[in-house]
């Protein structure tokens, strides 16, 4: 495949188009804005679905709801329903997928401003979930939606999916579609995730993620002679040691060629995440020698690190505690494995989002990779789709934050780029 020159004059009309279409958008994005739906527990996913569905299908998407059938979290209660719009071009292929995911995070304190409310001053929208990334949602669709609007007829197909619960790992939204099929390399060309990447770069990829969780297994005794038991909390306290003076100096001078943002994120690491054992917290205190201990790691790989190894020093780590100290008695299970992806550089995908805001913005735009990890692991390890890309208006460092916003100006200007870079990868013929 190839991608398609874009003439001045369609870039005049897209230009055009959208800001002619700019004011429907952002009211739209209000909507989305005021339907609070919080992960967890997963709150108003139907009413999310269905405004967007309902916005698809006024814009002639053929759609249809996907639930999570069969998983756990898709209860009466908190339904996982995603929507997934389709306009079919001359041919199907190729096509290209837009996704955003219309779960926010809990709104936590400190706003000043309704977090539902879609307040609009200063040129900036407000609200939980306005840039992570209902913002990036209205711009797809509304870019789409600009084409039409011109006369400009892409010759492939185009889809757009609103998907849950990508703050919580995202099973039951993108791994879901993706496991049935719906994004998929067998239909599916190019999927472009809409978060938060300021308007003006492009997400190729992020780093691994381990979440591991280590027991520790002593013998409970009175704390008064705790020479007769053996203690689980020593027993961690002896690994979180190893962790600190050994592993972490280890990580830090492991350093990826990625672009990982911000460049701190370029070196490995481990973060402690819970630790726990001995008697509860708030419970009546009893002299005892703690029998069970332990606590939860979160280990971030790079992908020049292959994931045996990772794994594979943290067992070595534990196998030599307990070698050193027979009493050492422990447990490690593995809670979550996300593996690196990183899309090419040099293919269509990053080519015509590059040169879409170029156009757009008259820069080049950073590439970078994500010290987290989002959606496009579904895309690239379940649905096989290889270009995948984030790329969207929201303000990076505003997610999950108090007052969270968006620049109106941002959400206009990746519109734009958006409809550019589809009609460099789509082809298009212009009927007017
Ligand atoms: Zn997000």
């Amino acid at each position: 495949m190839a991608t398609y020159a874009v003439p001045l004059k369609v870039q005049d009309r897209v230009a055009k188009s959208v800001d002619e279409i700019a004011d429907e958008m952002i009211s739209f994005l209000q909507e989305l804005t005021r339907i609070p739906t919080v992960n967890p527990p997963g709150r108003n996913y139907i009413a999310g679905a269905e405004l967007i569905g309902a916005k698809l299908k006024e814009f002639g998407y053929a759609t249809r709801y996907i639930a999570a059938e069969g998983l756990v979290e898709h209860t009466a209660e908190h339904p996982r329903m995603n929507v997934l719009g389709r306009i079919d071009g001359p041919t199907p292929r190729p096509n290209l997928h837009f996704n955003g995911h219309f779960d926010v995070v809990p709104v936590g304190e400190a706003w000043t401003v309704d977090p539902f409310g879609g307040l609009i001053r200063d040129g900036k929208i407000y609200g939980r979930g306005v840039s992570d990334q209902k913002a990036g949602i209205a711009a797809s669709i509304f870019a789409v939606e600009a084409m039409r609007r011109a006369g400009i007829k892409l010759l492939g197909s185009v889809e757009q999916s609103g998907s849950v619960d990508e703050e919580s790992g995202g099973f039951a939204g993108v791994a879901y579609m993706a496991k049935s099929g719906w994004i998929d390399k067998d239909k599916t060309d190019y999927v472009i995730i809409t978060e938060p990447t300021d308007a003006d770069r492009v997400c190729v990829g992020h780093r691994g993620v381990y979440w591991f969780k280590v027991t520790t297994r002593g013998r409970i005794a009175h704390g008064c002679m705790p020479h007769f038991g053996v203690s689980a909390i020593d027993h961690l306290a002896d690994f979180l040691h190893s962790v600190t003076q050994e592993l972490k100096p280890a990580l830090a001078k492991r350093m990826t060629a990625a672009p990982v943002e911000p460049p701190g994120s370029r070196f490995a690491s481990i973060n402690v995440n819970a630790v726990f054992g001995g008697q509860p917290e708030n419970g009546v205190q009893t002299p005892c020698v703690a029998d069970h201990s332990g606590a939860i790691f979160d280990r971030r790989f790079l992908a020049e690190e292959n994931f045996e190894d990772v794994r594979g020093e943290i067992h070595h780590m534990l196998a030599d505690l307990h070698a050193r100290n027979p009493d050492f008695n422990y447990d490690i299970e593995d809670l979550m494995v996300v593996h690196p992806v990183q899309t090419d550089e040099n293919c269509d995908l990053v080519k015509a989002m590059k040169r879409g805001v170029e156009t757009v913005l008259g820069h080049t735009p950073k590439l970078t990779v994500s010290p987290g990890t989002y959606d496009q692991k579904h895309v690239v390890r379940i649905g096989s789709v290889r270009q995948c890309v984030a790329y969207g208006p929201g303000i990076l460092n505003q997610a999950h934050q108090p007052d969270e916003h968006c620049r109106v100006e941002d959400v206009v200007n990746s519109a734009k780029v958006m409809a550019l870079t589809a009609i460099q990868l789509l082809g298009a013929e212009s009927a007017k």
